[in-house]
This record gives structure tokens, C-alpha cells and sequence, in this order.
């Protein structure tokens, strides 16, 4: 086995109000990999984010990078986070700009990150002139432009309709198999999981730990081809089954009659 990347050592959070988010979370994570947390609402995920991103501390255990604490991690959350007031290259400047970089300097970063997510033309518009769809791209693009290893993204498609949703996810795969971060991808969409992952996690309730580590093996693109794969369908199947169990809900065997 390669050396790990990033390792989890049974790791614990408990707030000072006592309520136990996460109970002892072990993984080795490799590097390039696309690992995703799926789990109830409240089970810890976000929580979990978090602690990877050194925005908080756990309470028991310890985080291991392997190769020291990148300080390229991006962070993509559920909400684009956009200032209303600013243009769509200012936001992307925002990261830079707290680094003291001038805007001037973090152009070609600017323009390669709009670039890639389709939106090279619209850097002067203003958020409240974009779909969600788009605004969900500039906050993708802003964590990009921080060319980060490691990408950490909190059910960031959760707010887009169906078909929004699957455009993006087809372009943070085809983002992914050109660059291989490795992403840490929270999400209630099993579908999601099973499309983007080479790992899916599976969490109970809280407090949150994990009870099911299903391996996806696909090839690194993805595409139509993948979700019409039998294994697809199966992997999906496999992991809704991990959800209800770890729900205490029965499988349901309906007969059609
Ligand atoms: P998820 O992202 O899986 O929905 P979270 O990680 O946001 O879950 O939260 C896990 C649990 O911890 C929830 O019950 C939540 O209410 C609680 N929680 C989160 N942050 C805090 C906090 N700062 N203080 C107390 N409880 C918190
Ligand atoms: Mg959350």
C-alpha cells in the first residue's frame, strides 16, 4: 500500500455544549484520490470538513499529513459566498488580495481559473446577474486560483436542479482527472457519491463515524458511459443500503402487483 496522504487517527469532536459530533474517525486518505462523506443531516460531515481544514480542532485523535500541513487547501461551500458588491474577477481576487497580493498580480490567476470553469467572459458582471449555477462556478473558481492539492467541497451542487447539477458534476470530474487533487467531497446524493468518488464513506447519525467504505472503481473519466454502467447502478444500490442500515430502516421489498 502507498503511503498515505492525509491520515485520520481516531478522530473525536465534542462541543462545549456536549453534543458528541463525530466518534472515532480513522482513515488513510491517498493523495489523487476523490473520497466522498455521505451521511444524515447532522451526523458531522460539515464538522469533519472542517477539522481538515485546520479551521477547527478535534477533541480527541489527531490529523497526519503525511508531507506536513499543505497551506493550498480550497474550500467550496454549499452557499457560492459571493460579495453582492464586487465583479466576479474581484471575488476570485478576494483569497489573493487577503495575502496582500495586488489585483494586478493575481490576473493570470484570475483568468485561468475563470477559464476552466467556463466563465472567462464574465468577469465584470456582478453575482445577482448569474444563475446559481454560474455563481456556484465563481466560488469554485476562487477556491481553483489558490491552485490547491487539496480540495474540500460541502455539498456544494445541493442547492442546483437536476440538470445544473449533473453539468457540474460532469466538469469537477473531467477538472479532476486533469489535475488529481485530492478532494474530500461531502454529500446527500448517493448518485453524486457514485458518479465523482474512487471512495464513498458512509456515516450514521451522529455522532458521526464511519460504518462503510465502498471502493468505486471506474475508470478516472466519468461521463453518461458511467452512470449507464451496471456497476453504477449497483455501487449506488450498494451504498443506499449502507445509509438505511446505518438509519436503522429495514430494506424495503415492495411487490408490484
Ligand atoms: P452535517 O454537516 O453532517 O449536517 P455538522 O457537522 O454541521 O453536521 O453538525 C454535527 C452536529 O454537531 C449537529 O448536531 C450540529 O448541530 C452540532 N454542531 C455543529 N457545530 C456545533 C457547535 N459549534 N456547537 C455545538 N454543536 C454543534
Ligand atoms: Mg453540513
Amino acid at each position: 500500500m502507498s503511503t498515505p496522504f492525509l491520515t485520520l487517527n481516531n478522530i473525536g469532536r465534542r462541543f462545549a455544549d456536549g453534543t458528541a459530533a463525530l466518534a472515532d474517525i480513522s482513515a488513510d486518505i491517498e493523495e489523487g484520490s476523490f473520497v466522498s462523506l455521505v451521511g444524515p443531516s447532522g451526523c458531522g460531515k460539515s464538522t469533519l470538513l472542517r477539522l481538515v481544514a485546520g479551521l477547527d480542532e478535534p477533541s480527541a485523535g489527531s490529523i497526519t499529513w503525511t508531507n506536513g500541513q499543505p497551506d493550498d487547501v480550497g474550500f467550496v461551500f454549499q452557499d457560492a459566498t459571493l460579495m453582492p458588491w464586487a465583479t466576479v474577477a474581484d471575488n476570485v481576487w478576494l483569497p489573493h488580495r487577503l495575502r496582500g497580493m495586488s489585483r494586478e498580480d493575481a490576473q493570470p490567476l484570475i483568468d485561468e481559473a475563470l477559464e476552466r470553469v467556463g466563465l472567462g467572459g464574465r468577469q465584470s458582471a456582478y453575482p445577482r446577474e448569474l444563475s446559481g449555477g454560474m455563481r456556484m462556478r465563481v466560488s469554485i473558481a476562487r477556491a481553483l486560483s489558490l491552485k490547491p492539492r487539496v480540495l474540500l467541497m460541502d455539498e456544494p451542487f445541493a442547492a442546483l436542479d437536476e440538470i445544473t447539477r449533473e453539468k457540474l458534476n460532469d466538469d469537477l470530474n473531467d477538472l479532476w482527472a486533469e489535475h488529481k487533487w485530492t478532494v474530500i467531497y461531502v454529500t446527500h446524493s448517493v448518485y453524486e457519491a457514485a458518479y465523482l468518488s474512487t471512495r464513498i464513506l458512509v456515516m450514521p447519525a451522529r455522532p458521526g463515524a464511519f460504518v462503510a467504505d465502498v471502493p468505486v472503481e471506474a475508470p478516472v473519466d466519468r461521463g453518461d458511459g458511467w452512470r449507464a454502467n451496471p456497476r453504477f447502478a449497483q455501487i449506488s444500490a450498494d451504498v443506499t443500503a449502507q445509509l438505511r442500515a446505518a438509519a436503522g430502516v429495514a430494506s424495503q421489498s415492495r411487490r408490484v402487483s
